[in-house]
């Protein structure tokens, strides 16, 4: 595990001065070098069923390329040199961003899902430069020193830990002031220091996640989810108002978008923290997790359009469905589920295990036989088999836990299965 720390710098006014300017300068390189690419990609790209009739008479030049554009670096150096004043690892990561951007959209990430078109960086949208590598001991006392751009104030809130050394570090700005996040390295600590646990009947937890319930656990445990969004909504939205009656350009549209932004922080704060809150009680009460595999992008997305016979369109529940996209993105289940729980379990060296939750929201925990549900059912009711009453969330909860330990299967579980194998067994 790879920690990292994050504190609030208290920079002097030169010193602010001095990394707006840089993030400026770093933007437009950003947009320059975006530029380079899609100028090529267009000239250049050809979709496989269609042969242009009107190609490029330009001369044909090289592609530009990760190592070509890192490069070209030492030429803008030349023509403009108040690219001089920052520091070379910093405006290489510019380039790195850039082919990243340009990888996603083309070629998707690693498990192939490709992002939108790479956009152009408008003032504020590019807030981040990272140092690749830092001089040895940066930290003294409560300054940070950074190459080239000196040492800055930092608050203190928590000591690092000894012995560590600092690999990396990004200044972020933010709603409310400047951030340095200091990404750390520690020989001592091995990269899995997860506990060997045995998986026994008292020792796990199946956590089933949905809007109703935010986790519910196969020990009967429910939570419901926090909309911190929808609190702070109304608010929100006569902040808006009174920013959208201001002038573009002037001082009062700034300071109020400034407040705007400052609640949209404090809403992701909130949220944060009670996500990890919510992963330690969690993980105190069992050693290991069974979670179902989410794809976040499955649960939100809008509704297929519908037709009849007669090519009319029919209800397909989009506005309920963007009601309920919202209170999902507000609860940020995605998030906690693949991210804060796994990292908080890694801490603790308690596994959390992955699990297909294909019919687990569908079957019955105790005879394992479908029972069909609609979305509005909240409560497992009295099971035609069995006779078992839970309320629903509960009841996937439980399956996940079975069939993350292997002992309920229910690949081959569809309905006529079911009732056959139990009338042979009766
Ligand atoms: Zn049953």
């Amino acid at each position: 595990m790879i920690p990292s720390y994050q504190y609030r710098l208290k920079p002097t006014y030169d010193q602010r001065c001095r990394m707006t300017r840089w993030l400026d300068m770093l933007r437009y390189q950003y947009n320059y070098l975006l530029t380079d690419r899609f100028d090529w990609w267009e000239m250049n790209h050809c979709s496989i069923n269609a042969c242009p009739l009107v190609s490029s008479i330009a001369k044909p030049r090289e592609k530009p390329t990760y190592y070509g554009q890192k490069r070209s670096l030492v030429q803008l150096k030349e023509e403009r040199p108040w690219y001089k004043e920052v520091h070379t690892h910093v405006l290489q990561d510019v380039v790195k961003r850039v082919n990243l951007a340009f990888q996603r959209w083309l070629k998707g990430d690693g498990n192939g899902k490709r992002s939108g078109k790479p956009r152009f960086k408008g003032k504020n949208r590019y807030r981040t430069m990272a140092f690749s590598s830092m001089p040895s001991d940066p930290v003294n006392g409560n300054r940070v020193k950074f190459p080239k751009l000196g040492e800055i104030k930092f608050i203190r809130h928590r000591p690092l830990p000894e012995g560590v050394k600092v690999k990396r570090a990004l200044i972020t700005k933010k709603a409310d002031g400047w951030y340095v996040t200091l990404t750390l390295e520690d020989k001592s600590i091995p990269d899995s220091a997860t506990l060997d646990i045995k998986t026994t009947q008292d020792n796990n937890l199946g956590i089933d996640s949905g809007w109703e319930c935010f986790v519910a656990g196969s020990d009967g445990s429910t939570k419901e989810p926090r909309r911190f969004y929808r609190q702070a909504e109304d608010k929100l939205a006569k902040l808006q108002v009174n920013r959208d009656k201001k002038a573009e350009g002037f001082k009062p549209r700034r300071k109020l978008n400034q407040r705007i932004a400052k609640l949209h922080q404090k809403i992701a704060r909130q949220r944060k923290q009670w996500h990890y809150e919510l992963a330690g009680e969690l993980l105190d009460r069992a050693d290991v997790l069974f979670v179902e595999d989410l794809q976040g992008s499955n649960m939100t997305g809008r509704g297929q359009p519908k037709q009849d016979e007669n090519g009319n369109y029919l209800p397909n529940r989009l506005s309920a469905r963007s009601g309920l996209n919202k209170s999902f993105a507000d609860a940020g289940i995605a998030e906690f589920l693949n991210e804060i729980l796994f990292y908080q379990a890694e801490k603790a060296g308690k596994p959390v295990i992955k699990v297909n939750p294909k019919g687990t929201s569908r079957h019955c925990s105790n005879c394992l036989n479908r029972v069909p549900k609609e979305l509005s059912d909240r409560w497992h009711n009295s099971c035609p088999h069995c006779g078992i009453e839970l309320q629903r969330d509960v009841n996937s909860g439980i399956l996940i836990k079975k069939v993350g330990w292997g002992i309920a299967s229910l690949k081959n579980a569809n309905p006529s299965k079911g009732r056959r194998s139990q009338q042979r067994t009766a």
